[in-house]
């Protein structure tokens, strides 16, 4: 097998990219997969090379040849100057927020943003000094008249993974950019497969890859992924000083994940679509929030912007006591109750935004349960919830 130079591997599909990437058999005694690299102390074979540490790799919280290799596979699915991993989707969203912000700057904040990332800000951020306002993610190019001198970057995350409100990014960057501040955007919802986010100008585009990367909820992983080298070096030498280094079995299983990761979802799109829609033609459903839905607010920005859907959406319930839907979920045999999703099996979970939420207030006129669609049968997937309104509608 003949190694391929730099620019011909740069000009290959991205599902061809997705199959290389990350791999040397040359590097790996010819066995395809680059091997769990565990080390702490490099070694140097003189006083001189060590002086000027001249090695590949100089200790292992900077790295080695493991998670080098997940971070040039994900860079080849970002299209970014450069990506890091860091040891949680949490952590990908705090540490260029800690990276980029000073005291005295101004953040703005959707308020559909993923709740601990909001915890965030109004604890260790508040503390640092850096003010944030939360803004309705609605808000297009209007986002404009929130800035103020010392706004310094806008957090995005579309769709939001609770409540699946749309935003319009290439308003909210034009508005941002003409402010000399960031875009940064959790895009964990549509991955860079579904949505390509530096190419619309997101500075910094984040990734919980403990979601559809890894796709089988048995790692926590964060990604985050910059559009400049200047950026890129801010969030590297941010990430060396913190010493957030994963785990050389994480970044292996976030390898393999990745190299299915399109095939996953291109069975899971289709299946929460018509999920969807089975949900929205339900007596006990007053509505359902999905972008990729005909009727959905967002879609329109949806269908312009983004090449696809990831198979998590939520319903909002005709007005039912929430013991109802404690007999609806608790009876269920197929989805599993637990926060998370992106994995290979369903998962279901009452929530409710609205104690939280500060910008904006969504009116539910009843309770409200997010889905997320794994690889089941989706006729299985049915008839688990067919039961379960049953029981919901015998519970009322
Ligand atoms: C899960 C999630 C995160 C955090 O990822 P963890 O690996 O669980 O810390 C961040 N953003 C979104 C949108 C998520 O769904």
């Amino acid at each position: 097998m003949k190694k391929l130079a730099r620019a011909d591997f740069d000009r290959l599909r991205e599902k061809t990219r997705l199959v290389l990437a990350g791999r040397d058999p040359e590097d790996s005694y010819g066995f395809v997969n680059t091997p769990i690299v565990r080390g702490s102390t490099v070694v140097y074979p003189t006083m001189e090379d060590f002086l000027q540490r001249k090695a590949r790799y100089s200790y292992g919280t900077k790295g080695n040849p493991t998670i080098d290799a997940l971070e040039a596979a994900l860079n080849t699915m970002e299209g970014g100057a450069g990506t890091v991993v860091c040891p949680s989707g949490l952590m990908g969203c705090t540490l260029p927020l800690l990276a980029t912000l000073s005291a005295g700057d101004h953040l703005l904040m959707t308020d559909s943003v993923y709740r601990p990332t909001r915890m965030f800000c109004d604890s260790m951020l508040r503390r640092m000094g850096v003010e944030t306002t939360y803004y309705d993610p609605a808000l297009g190019a209007d986002i404009a008249a929130l800035f103020r001198p010392n706004t310094k970057a806008v957090w995005t995350e579309a769709p939001g993974s609770q409540t699946f409100e749309m935003q319009d990014i290439p308003a909210i960057v034009e508005a941002a950019h003409a402010h000399g501040a960031l875009v940064m955007m959790d895009n964990t919802w549509a991955t860079p497969l579904f949505f390509d986010s530096h190419r619309f100008g997101v500075d910094i585009s984040v990734q919980a890859g403990t979601k559809y990367y890894a796709g089988h909820s048995d790692v926590l992983i964060g990604t985050v992924s910059a559009r400049t080298p200047e950026l890129y070096r801010t969030i590297r030498d941010a990430w060396e000083a913190l010493g957030v280094i994963i785990a050389p079995e994480d970044a292996f299983l976030t390898l393999r994940g990745i190299r299915t990761m399109r095939l996953r979802l291109q069975e899971q799109m289709p299946a929460g679509i018509a999920m969807a829609q089975w949900l929205a033609a339900r007596p006990e459903v007053a509505r359902v929030m999905h972008p990729a839905l005909p009727d959905d607010p967002g879609h329109a920005l949806w269908k312009r912007d983004f090449t696809g859907a990831s198979s998590l959406f939520a319903i909002e319930l005709e007005p039912v006591a929430m013991q109802a839907v404690g007999a609806m979920l608790d009876g269920l045999s197929l989805f599993g109750m637990g926060a998370s999703w992106g994995g290979y099996e369903s998962l279901i979970l009452p929530f409710d935004c609205t104690p939280y939420r500060t910008a904006t207030k969504p009116a539910y006129r009843g309770p409200t349960i997010r889905l997320h669609i794994g690889l089941e049968d989706l006729e299985d997937l049915k008839a688990d919830l067919d039961a379960g309104f049953a029981r919901l509608r015998a519970a009322a």
